[in-house]
């Protein structure tokens, strides 16, 4: 209900017209605002997984056609509640385990609010919020188990933070050659090869191309039976690429592979990196902070020697999405790789050097990342965090208990992260890969649970993840008995005469 005429800028602003709104038409709209979120995700858990959109909405909202003139500014409200919230893809429920999609945290949610009042673009300038980021990326070095000293920056996630890492390395590889810039540039930079495990994330190799790293300077190294990194096979690559005159610069270890949750060895890859002279990137997208979590903590030991690290708390701590972080022990090297003058932003800054724009790529950043990441970590505290994780362990632990105990499944890979990778015991005929693919899509048809399948050892498993803090074990049962549906359906399909042997 925009009326220019009540706006304070009614009477002498030029143009008294959108964006602008009285202070107090302003304060309703979000007050509706907050009841419908806090109505919305305490009843998310009583409605379907997921819901797709219909095609007629879909091409609607693809439409993209601009009206000549604004509409009401409680449309927004409604647009949202009646367009978007009926579809969700189904993170946020309790019963969604497919990839790595958490719910927003209560105190992220509230954050993300009040940052975006403030609006503070924590790239140039300084501002609290800039502040804040330090001190937030400090709590996540530390909680990584990264030295004193160690910095970093908010990325828009872990795809971001492993684009900003590989650059980084490649620059801090080529200048210690003295070749980062200059005629010997080119001849060094073809030359580039980079290694990872075979499980590692797509966004190592996607970074890995906009570095200008072509495919065949790409070494996916292979995995032992517990689908970590094989040191002696990522030695031989090195080895054998060096021979052939090639300069090895990065090797990527993963912690918490997307597929299996496994945590690659830490200390054999940054030997290996000391002695030939490459940068050693871990990936800990999903699992970056294990270190202090004691079930976990013995798989982390040297964490603190890797020359950056990927967390991504909008995957372990629920921090509302669009929250990564680049961790470094020592913060210079991003400066070395991104600072990048101009006369427009340094005017009568002593300070310009240290803008956090100098440590990435983005110059306008959002306070929202430094703020939805502080009230979550301030909601949790150091034990929270440990806590949340070793809640996902243990329902991982009891998902895996049930697969084992029942007949008809069984249990692959999976772990330490809390992820269960699965199989229909006795899929007869048939090709099985596409049998559980047609498990999957029947599960996410029935709207009930939601799961997704994953390649493991070139066999397409189902695969659950345990990401979202409401998951109850009452959940754990649903997927498994909405599994079970869902194969005997499919045999019923295939025309079986054998009876379901589940309700
Ligand atoms: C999810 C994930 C990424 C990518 O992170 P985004 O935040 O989705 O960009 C990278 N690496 C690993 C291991 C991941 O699990």
């Amino acid at each position: 209900m925009h009326d220019p005429a009540s706006s304070r800028f009614g009477d002498s602003c030029l143009s008294p017209e959108p964006p602008a709104v009285h202070a107090k038409v302003l304060r309703d709209e979000l007050v509706s605002a907050a009841e419908w979120v806090a109505q919305y995700l305490n009843e998310l858990p009583q409605g379907p997984v997921s819901r797709p959109l219909p095609p007629q909405e879909r091409s609607l909202l693809r439409e993209g056609r601009l009206r000549q003139r604004g509409g009401e500014f409680d449309s927004v409200l409604d647009f949202v509640r009646n367009e978007i919230a009926p579809y969700p893809t189904g993170n946020g429920h309790p019963a969604f385990f497919a990839w790595i999609n958490s719910p927003p945290a209560p105190a992220g949610i509230i954050a993300e609010l009040l940052a975006c009042a403030i609006n503070a673009t924590c790239g140039m300038g300084e501002s609290a919020l800039m502040d804040l980021e330090r001190g937030t990326v400090r709590m996540l070095a530390d909680l990584a188990g990264l030295p004193d000293g160690a910095g970093g920056v908010l990325t828009s996630g872990g795809s971001m933070a492993n684009l900003l890492a590989l650059a980084t390395a490649r620059t801090w590889f080529l200048t210690r050659r003295g070749s980062g810039t200059g005629p010997d540039f080119d001849r060094d930079h073809a030359r580039l090869t980079l290694y990872y495990s075979a499980q590692a994330h797509m966004s190592v190799a996607k970074a890995a191309a906009c570095i200008g790293l072509p495919a065949h300077r790409l070494r996916p190294v292979a995995t032992d039976t517990h689908d970590r990194l094989d040191p002696a096979a990522l030695r031989a690559a090195v080895t054998a690429d060096l021979d052939e005159g090639l300069l090895p610069f990065c090797t990527v270890t993963t912690l918490g592979t997307t597929a299996t949750g496994a945590v690659d060895p830490l200390e054999p890859a940054t030997d290996l990196c000391r002695s030939v002279g490459m940068w050693h990137h871990a990936d800990g997208a999903w699992g970056g902070l294990g270190a202090g979590v004691p079930a976990l903590a013995p798989r982390y030991a040297g964490v603190g020697g890797v020359d950056s690290l990927t967390v991504d708390p909008h995957k372990t701590l629920s921090v509302p999405v669009g929250c990564g972080a680049l961790l470094v022990p020592n913060p210079e090297h991003l400066h070395t790789a991104f600072a990048h003058q101009a006369s427009y932003l340094t005017a009568g800054e002593p300070d310009a050097l240290q803008w956090l724009s100098h440590a990435t790529i983005e110059l306008t950043r959002p306070g929202t990342r430094a703020l939805g990441l502080w009230a979550t970590l301030h909601h949790l505290g150091r034990d929270g965090v440990t806590g949340l994780i070793e809640h996902y362990l243990a329902l991982a632990d009891r998902l895996r208990e049930r697969i084992t105990a029942e007949p008809r499944l069984q249990l692959l890979a999976g772990g330490p992260w809390p992820v269960a990778c699965f199989r229909i015991t006795d899929p007869d005929g048939g090709d099985p890969d596409a049998l559980h693919t047609r498990i999957a899509r029947r599960v996410q048809d029935n709207r009930r649970a939601y799961l997704a399948t994953v390649a493991v050892h070139d066999r397409t498993v189902l695969r659950a993840a345990l990401c979202n803090y409401r998951t109850t074990t009452d959940d754990l049962e649903l997927l498994i008995r909405e599994v079970l549906h869902a194969a005997d359906a499919e045999q019923s399909a295939a025309g079986t005469d054998q009876p379901p042997q589940h309700r």
